[in-house]
């Protein structure tokens, strides 16, 4: 069945090449030519018994009538525009609806159908779908595997920024930070009202990095922030084309950051030392940069396949045993689903990363082995807290690497027979059997890695909110 708008266009088409005017249809019909007006502009739709005489009229069948198909191709551009003009995407614009009348040139109905085709692509594409978040979250990990999660052209950019400021060694001051934004043409604003949307603002007109008060908690948060922002303006990132694009370039800014916050030449020297006296660990690297746990872990992954020579994973876990940050090249079987994506799966129960969460003190780093169907890892675990939930930080190597790391003569080894189902998914035998049909759980909503992001130039960061918040800001004094 055709829609109102190609029914008319068909009519009209019929009724044109038979060579009848609408009076003459209207004659043979007995219905007012007005009437038949509306119906050929798709605004009325014709009862049965109309469209069988004026089908008659017109010597083709109602049937002929009735096709879905646009009766001609500038029928078709035309129905096209008339649909583009009535989408949300075009009405948000708030402009003037085109009629696709004959007066209008075919070169134009062209031009406007490509416009408005090219708006409702653009407009799709930034809006990241879950999956879409997803499939271009596993094609970053995957991509970024390849080269080992090391980006030397982004550590030469990050050593020339540090050099400048004579940054070689140690903790990053916030002063060190707000004067390489100088350097750079920006400055640093601290604000208790950004958009809630946003962590950070820059606004590139005027040069300034708006960040939350230093007073908030969490220090190396901001300065890391800064460094992200200062980032954007020296990778000269414009706003993303799509998700992936914006998935790259929050990779390239936190990379930048990590860089400075800890400088290749240092880390690596510092990270050869600690091999040399076989007690590689996370934490030393987090306490000799003032930097978080978090930081220290993925800054390892950046430096040590190329400069230590070894593979490893590193695992970020929620309390509840969902992966919210993973990376690995030593084989680790992460828990992957069908589209290959690991954000929001689970882990196994046996794995460090989840272990770690039973113990009682939680000061130091967590040892132990484990056994998967990939071979035996070694994995130094360290759990925090923070908001929404509790999380663990993992890094582990291979069994044969576990020499050069703190914490090896650990005693604790876990078996993990993952992704086998039996290993710690299906309920052991007889309870399954012995609460079938008496149990019954609500779930927990789990907080949405990727749920549907806000509509606009940054995934997740509304752009009204943002744009209120610049024009405020612009006119105050810095
Ligand atoms: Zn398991």
């Amino acid at each position: 069945m055709a829609d109102l708008s190609t029914l008319g266009r068909r009519v009209r088409h019929f009724r044109t090449a038979a060579g009848l005017t609408l009076d003459q249809l209207s004659d043979a019909t007995g219905t007012a030519p007005s009437h038949l007006s509306l119906i050929e502009n798709g605004r009325r739709e014709p009862r049965l018994s109309l469209l069988e005489s004026i089908a008659a009229a017109l010597g083709v069948t109602s049937a002929t009538l009735l096709d879905p198909a646009p009766p001609t191709a500038r029928a078709a551009l035309e129905i096209e525009l008339e649909r583009a003009q009535a989408s949300p995407t075009y009405l948000e614009l708030g402009l003037p609806q085109l009629r696709a009348g004959k007066t209008m040139s075919e070169e134009t109905l062209r031009t406007l159908v490509g416009l408005h085709r090219e708006l409702e692509r653009r407009a799709r594409q930034s809006i990241a779908t879950p999956e879409e978040a997803r499939r271009a979250n596993t094609q970053q990990r995957l991509e970024m595997r390849q080269v080992n999660n090391y980006l030397p052209e982004l550590e030469l950019l990050a050593q020339a920024a540090t050099d400048q400021v004579g940054h070689t060694g140690g903790a990053l001051t916030h002063r060190t930070v707000a004067e390489m934004a100088d350097r750079v043409g920006l400055t640093i604003v601290h604000t208790d009202d950004l958009p809630h949307s946003a962590r950070c603002v820059v606004d590139m007109e005027r040069g300034r990095i708006y960040i939350p008060p230093a007073s908030i908690p969490g220090g190396h948060g901001l300065r890391s922030l800064a460094l992200q922002a200062i980032a954007h303006k020296v990778l000269e990132h414009r706003p993303p084309a799509d998700y992936a694009d914006f998935l790259r370039q929050r990779l390239e800014a936190s990379y930048f950051a990590a860089a400075c916050l800890m400088p290749r030449e240092a880390s690596v020297a510092f990270l050869s030392a600690a091999k040399r006296e076989r007690s590689i660990a996370i934490e030393d690297l987090r306490d000799a940069f003032g930097v978080t746990h978090e930081a220290a872990a993925l800054r390892f992954t950046n430096l040590a396949t190329e400069h230590l020579g070894l593979t490893l994973h590193y695992l970020r876990v929620n309390g509840d045993g969902t992966v919210t940050g993973a990376y690995e090249n030593d084989g680790l079987p992460l828990p992957l689903d069908a589209t290959g994506s690991t954000e929001g799966e689970v882990v196994c129960r046996f794995w460090s990363a989840r272990r770690a969460f039973a113990r009682r003190t939680r000061t130091t780093e967590h040892y132990q082995y484990t056994d998967t169907p990939a071979g035996t890892f070694f994995e130094s675990t360290q759990t925090g807290t923070g908001t929404p939930d509790d999380f663990s930080i993992t890094l582990g190597v291979p069994y044969g690497e576990s020499k050069w790391f703190r914490g090896r003569e650990t005693q604790l080894r876990e078996a993990s027979t993952c992704p086998d189902a039996t290993c710690c998914r299906r309920p052991q035998d007889g309870l399954a059997e012995r609460w079938e049909g008496k149990g019954w759980a609500s779930p927990r909503v789990r907080t949405h890695l990727f749920a549907p992001l806000p509509h606009g130039t940054y995934p997740g960061v509304d752009d009204r909110e943002l744009h209120e918040f610049l024009e405020a800001h612009a006119g105050i004094e810095a």
